[in-house]
């Protein structure tokens, strides 16, 4: 260092310290940032790169922002993904002999930033500790701003890492090399980059300090690592003690339906696969929370499907008991609707940034919640009785700032306003001092002048003698004398105290020097004496939120009809919707409407459902409406439908072939393969399996053959309720060699006037994709749509799917009406199988993947008369007819048959 002025080798030294970090050097009322840090900052924040002399013959880069700025470009860079240090000035630069003492004082990184505006009321911003060690992962899940802290393990999986994380969306991570790179490796899921911090070292003796009342040893070793490593780096980056952190919650990953990114991300759960925006998710039809801590809840709810049934079963009793009574419900909702934010609330008080504001906010709040649990008690059910019974209404804490706080205090805390009158004497006797003081000195003047008949007398004040009497020179005479002590001589006056203005200056000054001092004492000694109620605070808050999630279920069932789920009996798993909708293309669906299906998977009729039937049709849709219901009901909320049965499922998978993913390029057949294989070693009897559209991504062959051997799988060795769609109606003879699957389709209406989708489902597989027909809709020049057709028709003759395809698909059937519902759509089908079910054929489609499989062929001409009857001589242009007549011609002549 040597060669550097005095001030640069401090900076050297504190940069040392925090080599990851960005060092925000206070300099004045500058922070400046120096060397590679200043090129980084004034590129990621558009501000100017200087220079500075610092006693090397080169000037080292330089930037800075002003203090007051600082917070804004803090939360850019963090935004940006960088840690930023905070360095003070730590001495008065008065008082310091040479360079001024100079501290980090503070590390902010993404996952510890305290600012709640840049975090999100409705979101939580979580960061991760991690432990990997003897096959288990430990995760520790903390938010800063709320005091929440979780903690779960789980097996030797980075699957089941990914899965747990997808819940917590952190924004940064601290764990060691092994459990990082499981982290890591879910880059791809996770929409924001989480900032990693490799620790290995860990220290258990910080749990006991930090968790007094925690039974530490009870927990499993990867979990306190965990924890023990995220303490760590929270003390480190915080610097200062975390007292709203005090408790943990444990739990097993096991005890929560484990979705995976790829199933969370198609069902849109939290957020839309389009725009990753809240709105149309699940999440936002549902909440109507009235809290920020509800809806916060309500996502981690959306997040953690129940897998046990009677704690189900009481979600749903409170939402039904709130669900009927509409009156206590809105109530209910007005009272909730006047609650804080609790938990951040106590968070800020914890952590010492609450203003008096903050504190009559929680005040307003705990008001509430007498009422709230007299709502709660009055609805007579056992589940929000026990709510309203563990809701501790903290009446002391707000009876304390009812005391304290004064109605409308200013959000600063040093300049006074903030104390109530009538709390403090002390305080009561300087605030009057301080406002009674002029009237006071006033009132003296007036009496001294008419003590003395001097009408020029008055009472001044300056700095070094304070309050004194003047009198004119030509006045001095008529003083009485002893009385007043002559203090100061000026050209042509003289300036006088007394005891008694002494004495009263001592407490006007005390008063308006100490005031706001002693105020601001007040506050934090009340504000610190709640802190030390933190826990009561949080476990108010806890439940607070979990009523006002209940209610928004309550609320969001009543609004849209939905109806309370009951359980398949035993052990039995058959699962039976009755006009089940899809919640949230029901409700974007405003003009048109929704049309209601029936869903029957069960041991008797089959637990596994092949849709087949064209684009547009309503597959999807049908499909994620199942899973939407399941899930929903796990949650303990009312479903979409007007009767529904359901098992109690363990996971729910959901596959999207590739060609349909809409993210756009990021999923890959690869991928999708890569999904499957996860399903296939995770699904369980009870879990329920969505696979929409399988094996899009390569050839038709491959992608037929890998989509028949995958429902094979599923069928014969997972055993599970599925519903599979595909484009492939070649797939519909399955029904013929798989006992459990059975095939329905989405009725199609085919008028002179073209395609009527019913989005109804119906027994039977479609005949055709209608593609072309789709083409056509979409305004595709004539000349393509008929060659399509033509040239479709003239694969007709080899492909044996052929036979029914394109000709059916024009012909116009009317199968809308109702009691074509229970009879197959194409019942042409029965009479022509489409593809032998003759295992020897299936056999050879999978050995070498032959191009198309070809049955007993019929005779050139039988296929030729079969074509010319589906000929759709209207479609054609002369020469295409010219060429179909040459074309037939020499088939015949070739074949020889006659
Ligand atoms: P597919 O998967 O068969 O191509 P989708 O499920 O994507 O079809 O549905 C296409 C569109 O049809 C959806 O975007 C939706 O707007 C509409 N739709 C689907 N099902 C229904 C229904 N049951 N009632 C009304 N509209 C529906
Ligand atoms: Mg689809």
């Amino acid at each position: 260092m040597a060669g550097y002025t005095p001030m640069m080798e401090q900076y050297l030294s504190v940069k040392a310290t925090a080599t990851d970090a960005i060092l925000f050097f206070r300099l004045g009322d500058f922070y400046e940032m120096f060397f590679e840090d200043a090129i980084t900052a004034s590129r990621e924040l558009e501000i100017t790169l200087t220079g500075r002399g610092a006693g090397q013959e080169e000037r080292i880069p330089m930037c800075g922002v002003p203090h007051h700025a600082a917070e804004g470009y803090i939360a850019r860079l963090i935004d940006k993904g960088y840690k930023v240090a905070v360095c003070e000035q730590v001495e008065d630069p008065a008082s310091a002999k040479g360079v001024v003492r100079r501290e980090i004082v503070r590390i902010v990184t993404p996952g510890t930033v305290m600012d709640s505006k840049s975090v999100g009321d409705t979101s939580n911003n979580f960061i991760v500790g991690a432990a990997h060690q003897s096959g288990r992962f430990g995760i520790a899940a903390c938010d800063l701003t709320t005091g929440e802290l979780y903690v779960t393990s789980s097996s030797d999986s980075h699957e089941t890492v990914k899965n747990i994380l997808n819940v917590y969306r952190p924004s940064e991570a601290v764990g060691d090399e092994a459990s990082i790179v499981a982290i890591q490796s879910d880059r791809n899921a996770t929409a924001r980059a989480i900032l990693t911090t490799v620790r290995d070292e860990v220290d258990l003796t910080k749990l006991a300090d930090q968790f007094p009342d925690e039974q530490w040893n009870s927990h499993e070793l990867v979990r306190q690592q965990a924890v023990a490593r995220l303490i760590a780096y929270l003390d480190e980056t915080q610097k200062r003690s975390l007292t709203h952190l005090r408790s943990v919650k444990a739990y097993d990953s096991e005890s929560f339906m484990s979705l995976d990114a790829f199933t969370r991300r198609n069902l849109e759960l939290t957020e839309t696969v389009r725009d990753r925006s809240r709105k149309g998710s699940l999440l936002s039809l549902l909440d109507r929370t009235r809290t920020a801590m509800g809806a916060r809840l309500l996502k981690r709810w959306i997040d953690q499907p129940l897998l046990n049934r009677n704690e189900a079963e009481r979600r749903l009793d409170a939402v039904e008991a709130l669900n009927q009574d509409w009156i206590k419900r809105k109530e209910l909702r007005d009272e909730l609707g006047e609650v804080y934010d609790l938990e951040r609330l106590a968070g800020r008080i914890a952590y010492g940034t609450a203003n008096a504001r903050d504190l009559n906010a929680l005040k307003n709040s705990l008001k509430r919640i007498p009422a709230i649990q007299e709502l709660c008690q009055t609805l007579d059910v056992v589940s929000l009785n026990a709510l309203a019974e563990r809701m501790d209404a903290c009446s002391d804490i707000a009876d304390a700032i009812e005391r304290a706080i004064a109605d409308e205090p200013p959000v600063t805390l040093k300049d006074g306003g903030i104390i109530r009158t009538g709390y403090d004497s002390k305080l009561d006797e300087l605030r009057e001092a301080s406002q009674n003081g002029k009237q006071w000195i006033a009132e003296l003047e007036r009496q001294e002048r008419e003590a003395t008949g001097i009408k020029s007398l008055k009472i001044g004040f300056n700095k070094v003698f304070g309050y004194y009497l003047e009198v004119t020179r030509a006045n001095v005479v008529h003083l009485p004398e002893g009385r007043y002590e002559r203090k100061q001589t000026l050209a042509n006056a003289e300036r006088y105290v007394t005891p008694e203005l002494k004495e009263k200056e001592a407490l006007i000054l005390e008063a308006e020097d100490r005031m706001f001092d002693l105020e601001y004492e007040r506050f934090i000694a009340l504000r610190e004496e709640i802190a030390g109620q933190m826990a009561r605070l949080q476990r108010l808050a806890e439940s607070v939120a979990a009523l006002d999630v209940l209610q928004a279920f309550a609320e969001a069932s009543a609004e849209r009809r939905y109806s309370r789920p009951s359980w398949t009996d035993g052990d039995g798993y058959d699962l039976t919707i009755e006009e089940g909708r899809h919640p949230v293309v029901e409700s974007v669906n405003e003009n048109g409407v929704f049309i209601a299906n029936e869903t029957t998977l069960t041991a008797s009729e089959g637990a596994i459902l092949l849709i087949t039937g064209p684009n547009m049709a309503g597959k999807s849709t049908y499909m994620r409406q199942v899973a939407m219901i399941c899930l929903m009901a796990q949650i303990g909320c009312f479903v979409p439908a007007r009767r529904a049965v359901l098992p109690f499922v363990d996971r729910i998978f959901t596959r999207i072939g590739a060609a349909d993913d809409l993210v756009g390029g990021q999923s890959t057949f690869m991928v999708e393969m890569k999904d499957i294989q996860v399903m296939t070693e995770q699904a369980t009897k009870r879990s329920l399996i969505i696979i929409d559209e399988l094996g899009r991504g390569t050839s038709t062959d491959e992608g037929m053959a890998i989509a028949q051997s995958v429902i094979e799988y599923v069928h014969n060795h997972i055993g599970c309720k599925a519903l599979v769609s595909t484009h492939f109606h070649e797939l519909a003879h399955l029904e013929s060699s798989l006992s459990g699957l059975r095939n329905g389709c989405m009725a199609v209406k085919e008028g002179a006037d073209g395609v009527t989708f019913l989005r109804k489902l119906v027994p039977g597989a479609a005949d055709s994709s209608y593609g072309i027909y789709c083409a056509q809709l979409a305004g595709l020049p004539e000349t393509i749509v008929s060659r399509a057709y033509t040239l479709l028709n003239e694969h007709s003759s080899f492909d044996t799917s052929g036979f029914n395809s394109i000709a059916n698909s024009l012909v116009i059937k009317e199968v809308a009406t109702a009691t074509a519902y229970s009879e197959p759509v194409s019942q042409e089908l029965g009479s022509q199988p489409v593809i032998p079910t003759n295992d020897a054929i299936q056999l050879s489609m999978f050995v070498d993947a032959a191009p198309s499989v070809k049955p007993a062929k019929p005779t050139v001409n039988d296929k030729l008369l079969d074509k010319l009857r589906k000929l759709d001589v209207m479609r054609m242009t002369p020469m295409q007819a010219l060429e179909w007549l040459n074309d037939a011609r020499n088939q015949l002549t070739e074949s020889g048959d006659h």
